[in-house]
């Protein structure tokens, strides 16, 4: 359904700044104004618990996780990074196939089955979106995703 992606995003931060552990902090870089996107919400919503859930998990405590969205011409870009652990440059790509995890020793303890970006990637795609990924072992990983914008303005409409 058309959704304004912004006020829907502020929900879903909102949502998890509840419950948000190790003193985690999410920190909005969100324009204001509307852009309206066409989406599934109960999808969108499953795409960002899984991008969000994996920023908190590999974040250190005290992090703060920076969620950012810009407008580009035909699509809004959505962010979301973290200060965590990172990935090396060779796996990066590779954390959106099934059941990849990217250090297994490391990531057993945190619990997960691989599955999240998968599904997260399939579902962006379905939104006629791309998703990807930055990182930087030590420093951190930022997550991308973009999504079409409806027209804009169709006035009367
Ligand atoms: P699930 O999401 O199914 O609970 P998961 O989190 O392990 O399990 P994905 O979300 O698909 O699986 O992520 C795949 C792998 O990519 C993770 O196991 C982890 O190694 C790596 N990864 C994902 N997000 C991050 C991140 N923000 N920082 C560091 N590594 C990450
Ligand atoms: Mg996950």
């Amino acid at each position: 359904e058309r959704t304004d992606f912004i006020s829907y995003y502020h929900h879903i931060i909102d949502r998890f700044e509840m419950h948000t552990p190790k003193g985690i902090h999410l920190q909005r870089e969100l324009p204001k104004g509307n852009y309206n996107v066409w989406m599934d919400k109960d999808k969108m919503t499953q795409v960002l618990d899984n991008i969000i859930s994996n920023a908190i998990k590999y974040s250190p405590e005290g992090g703060t996780i920076k969620l950012g969205v810009e407008h580009k011409r035909h699509h809004l870009l959505i962010s979301i990074q973290d200060q965590g652990m990172g990935i090396a440059y060779d796996k990066v790509d590779k954390i959106f196939e099934r059941f990849y995890r990217a250090d297994k020793a490391r990531t057993r303890k945190l619990g997960g089955t691989g599955l999240g970006l998968a599904i997260a990637k399939e579902l962006v795609e379905a939104h006629h979106g791309q998703i990807w990924a930055k990182s930087k072992e030590g420093k951190g990983t930022t997550i991308y995703f973009t999504l079409p914008l409806m027209n804009q303005k169709r006035r009367g409409a």
